[in-house]
């Protein structure tokens, strides 16, 4: 899996950061987590296809999080797509789609699948599963957490060949979890291959002030990809303002057992977000403060910061 940032400042652009948005690739499909404005260019920078994306999750109506979403249909319907898209929102994403369809003739070329964001699971193919859960912010907002199932078992040929499955597309079936009949007999993946390997976990917080309820929802996940508005000097204001700071976001980090944190949706009063960085790897060494076109790989276990997009393949 691999996760790209496409937009890591909080409110405005900034000369070096672009509005909120991430770009996650798993095996079979893309997904995108927020679409702040600019997202088309930011895409075409990475060299990410919009076409691949399967799935929209937005986690609330802050112009920070939505703008670059219309662009972005109408670019696929050039694109002459014919996959239907999925979109998970509240329901004034709903409005908001809607309004633009209306008043700017969007002709599209696929169908969209609009979920209401909802406490629970949201979203589910065969590979992936995303769930929501409201958080704390000026409007009705959610964290997402995906959840990447790796379906292929460790495989024993020597148990398959031994119950008398010959080589081939059987073999394959039983690796991916499925049971099949060998000469009247009933052989199941576990009789041969290892069971599956867990999966992988990604959790994206949107915005929200610091809860307690939060940690519970991010607890064991692989990546935690934590909003951080303000350093602790301004813990009043994220109150106030209902964000999030380096501790707090350090805090829900060490708390639910991430195995990594990313900081981002930084105010764009911090030119240089070292000491974001910093004051979270008091409480939470394993901390990196995102910045645009960084990559984190996950492969096998092994979660990698890339900071140069081309070296992420
Ligand atoms: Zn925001
Ligand atoms: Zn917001």
């Amino acid at each position: 899996m691999k996760i790209v940032f496409l937009g890591t400042s909080a409110a405005v652009p900034t000369r070096e950061r672009n509005t909120a948005s991430i770009y996650i690739m798993t095996t079979n499909g893309a997904y995108l987590f927020d679409a702040g404005e600019g997202l088309q260019k930011q895409l075409q920078i990475a060299g990410l296809n919009p076409i691949k994306i399967k799935a929209v999750f937005i986690s609330h109506m802050h112009f920070d999080h939505v703008l670059g979403l219309p662009g972005l249909l109408m670019t696929m319907a050039l694109l002459n797509r014919k996959e239907k898209l999925t979109i998970v929102g509240t329901r004034k994403l709903f409005q908001f789609l809607k309004m633009f369809d209306k008043e700017f003739y969007m002709d599209l070329t696929f169908e969209i699948e609009f979920i209401e964001a909802h406490q629970g699971s949201v979203y589910r193919n065969k590979e992936i599963e995303v769930l929501a859960f409201p958080t704390i912010h000026s409007t009705e907002s959610y964290a997402y957490r995906l959840f990447e199932y790796k379906l292929k078992r460790k495989f024993h040929p020597e148990k398959a060949l031994e119950l008398g499955i010959p080589k081939g597309p059987l073999w394959n079936k039983l690796q991916l979890g499925e049971s099949i009949i060998v000469n009247g007999k009933r052989i199941t993946p576990e009789m041969v291959s290892d069971s599956p390997p867990s999966p992988i976990s990604v959790s994206i917080t949107g915005d929200t002030a610091y809860f307690e309820q939060l940690i519970d929802f991010f607890k064991g996940t692989d990546v935690l990809i934590h909003e951080s508005t303000f350093s602790r000097e301004l813990t009043d204001k994220a109150s106030e303002m209902l964000h999030s700071t380096t501790e707090q976001a350090a805090t829900v980090a060490l708390k639910s057992g991430a195995k990594l944190l990313v900081l981002y949706h930084f105010s764009e009063r911090y030119k240089d977000v070292r000491l974001l960085e910093e004051e979270a790897k008091k409480i939470f060494p394993n901390t990196v403060a995102a910045k645009d076109f960084m990559c984190v790989k996950i492969e096998d276990n092994d979660i990698n910061v890339i900071n140069n997009i081309e070296k992420c393949e």
